[in-house]
């Protein structure tokens, strides 16, 4: 802190995202980080986009990133999803950013689960938006019920993150339905993982003007360092959003981030193959684990969110990061005896698997 600070940088509350390990032999489980590379697709454009001598970088990116808006629409287009709908950003991180800023900023507070992605409260510090922090019931599950009341807006991931638990869709949508005067925001950085028919709300969107879904190309398409984020809406929405980010950069996506992106995007058999090896992955790991004697929270995402009756959690993270494996632990109410672990390759699997054997 020092005198140059403003007010608004003394009181911010920054969010701490899980760390990022310098050394490489390290088994990374704890940033739901896909294990599985790209689409082969998606760097070939990339590398195209740079060229011989890189020259194009020389040039602005579009501002609109109308080619990744047009493949994000034909990609979910039998949903009735037109360029207009869509809403691309650096990351969904700052899809969301934009979003508190532009839709959820009113005069009620907002309401999102007490146990849920913890940027959202720090959003609301940033932009000075009140909420009420939503109990989830015993099991984690969010209690739909509790979403109708007065509120200025509701955000919430689907499947929830850290607990990996899915709201059903028909329970999404009576809480779109029954908020006609507010935003529902759903987050669905992990929604690819759900199922093999995947239960996004995307579909939805026609048929309620207050609904806006928010994805990332960071979790299903293995793109965490690329940064390419987008929300799919009513066209009104998406027109709030676009004032907001034509307020804050004009060009957020750069040349690689929108040409990849376009590819990932496009290549259905990669992102088809690698979502469901990371399902039948966590199926795997969730029946070994339970053999172990862990509790698993019933997960639709890449990770599972778990806990051992005879052991505690920090302990547990300690002896595993010993063992070169890092996996998540929040300090945090109600779940610091839980730990959340990406799923990795079956390789980093079978190395997790050990390194609890012989904790246990
Ligand atoms: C990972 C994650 C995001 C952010 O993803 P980026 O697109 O990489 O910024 C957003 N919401 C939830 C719930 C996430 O877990």
């Amino acid at each position: 802190m020092s005198k140059y600070w403003s007010a608004v940088a003394r009181k911010l509350i920054p969010y701490v995202p899980g760390e990022q390990p310098k050394l490489s032999q390290l088994v990374k489980l704890n940033t739901n980080e896909n294990p599985y590379p790209p689409s082969e697709r998606a760097v070939a454009a990339i590398a195209g986009e740079l060229g011989e001598d890189g020259g194009k970088l020389r040039l602005y990116p579009d501002p609109n990133g109308d080619r990744l808006k047009a493949a994000i629409a034909s990609f979910y287009a039998a949903d009735g999803v037109s360029a207009a709908n869509v809403f691309v950003g650096n990351g969904s991180d700052e899809v969301l950013a934009h979003v508190f800023q532009a839709l959820l900023k009113h005069e009620r507070p907002i309401l999102f689960p007490d146990i849920t992605y913890s940027f959202y409260p720090v959003y609301c510090g940033l932009y000075e938006i009140e909420h009420v922090a939503v109990p989830l019931a015993d099991d984690f599950s969010i209690v739909a019920d509790d979403y109708l009341r007065p509120n200025g807006g509701i955000i919430f991931p689907n499947p929830n993150a850290p607990t990996g638990r899915l709201l059903p869709l028909a329970e999404i949508e009576r809480i779109v339905a029954s908020n006609p005067d507010s935003v529902v925001v759903i987050d669905e950085a992990y929604i690819d993982f759900a199922a093999e028919a995947v239960p996004t709300a995307i579909p939805l969107v026609a048929r309620y003007p207050n609904l806006l879904v928010v994805h990332t190309l960071s979790k299903s398409r293995s793109l965490a360092g690329l940064r390419v984020g987008f929300a799919i809406g009513d066209a009104q929405l998406i027109e709030a959003l676009e004032r907001v980010k034509n307020s804050f950069n004009s060009y957020p996506l750069d040349r690689l981030a929108i040409a990849g992106g376009v590819a990932a995007m496009n290549d259905r058999v990669h992102y088809d193959t690698t979502r469901r090896a990371v399902m039948n992955s966590r199926e795997q790991l969730t029946r070994d684990l339970h053999s172990l004697g862990f509790d698993i929270v019933p997960s639709a995402a890449n990770f599972i969110f778990v806990r051992h009756p005879q052991l505690d959690a920090a302990t547990l993270a300690s002896a595993l990061r010993e063992r070169a494996i890092i996996v998540r632990h929040f300090r945090l109410p109600r779940i610091d005896q839980y730990l959340r672990i990406t799923i990795g390759t079956d390789d980093q699997c079978t190395a997790l698997l050990s390194a609890l054997r012989e904790i246990l």
